[in-house]
């Protein structure tokens, strides 16, 4: 069986202050007791402050984006054993606005889930189409370009240790979530594809991304193959976002 997996990708937002606020709010709201794996994503600089706090509660730390290469002269980037350092297991790779805003390639995004798994970092490898592919009829094209990318990089093994997360960009952060149905469709598709490149697809957890919350988040959990939440805005509210893990059992 899947454990459910509820990730929260707190993007470029916050101080310090609220960033340990926040972490703070969701350690002491979640109980014990989860139905889920849960994982929070905050910005790098503040990686350390998360860790610190999350020590002993069994909430995950994890970055937004982790390097290609394993070392050397790439200004800005950081390196998957510096994540490791700091007590990171986890990496977001080929977000879309990644993808959007910094140019990052099939290709780059390749290269860093390579990097992720050849350094003991679980990467989680965000997919999905815009608004104009889906209206074309090329959600499933996309979706198989975007993972075909990966696996020439990697064998299925490491495709297996992977996670990946279907985030649809007309759904993130528009407020209009996929319905379960489409979004149950495309993780199927997913799933597929990954077995077709010889990953154990049925070990591997799809999460849906997109406007999740907490009104939402159980008809999602409720399909076959949705393993759990990437969540961007409501992961900002400490109850929205216990109470999205809460509806994942
Ligand atoms: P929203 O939940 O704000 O739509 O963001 C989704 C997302 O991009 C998570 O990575």
């Amino acid at each position: 069986m899947r454990r459910p997996l509820v990730a929260g990708n707190w993007k470029m937002h916050g101080t310090r202050a609220t960033v340990r606020a926040l972490m703070t709010a969701v350690r002491d709201g979640l109980g014990d007791n989860r139905g889920a794996d849960v994982l929070v994503l905050p910005p790098a600089v503040y990686i350390p402050d998360a860790v610190r706090l999350a020590e002993g509660t069994g909430i995950g730390v994890g970055a937004q984006n982790v390097a290609d290469q394993d070392q050397g002269a790439y200004t800005g980037e950081i390196a998957a054993d510096m994540l490791t350092d700091l007590g990171c297991a986890h990496a977001l790779v080929g977000h879309s606005e990644r993808r959007l805003h910094y140019g990052e390639s099939d290709a780059l995004v390749a290269a860093r889930f390579a990097a992720a798994i050849r350094h003991g970092v679980t990467p989680l490898l965000c997919v999905g189409e815009t608004l104009e592919q889906r209206e074309s009829g090329d959600t499933e094209a996309v979706l198989a370009a975007q993972i075909d990318a990966v696996a020439e990089h990697v064998d299925g093994e490491a495709l297996t240790r992977g996670v990946v997360a279907y985030e649809p960009v007309w759904a993130i952060g528009t407020g209009r979530t996929a319905t379960p149905e489409q979004a149950q469709s495309a993780h199927a598709f997913i799933r597929a594809r990954l077995a077709v490149h010889g990953a154990a697809a049925t070990q591997v957890r799809i999460l849906y991304g997109g406007s999740v919350k907490p009104e939402t988040a159980a008809e999602l959990f409720a399909m076959a193959d949705i393993d759990g939440a990437l969540v961007g805005g409501a992961s900002l509210k400490a109850d929205d976002f216990i109470n999205i893990i809460a509806r994942a059992v």
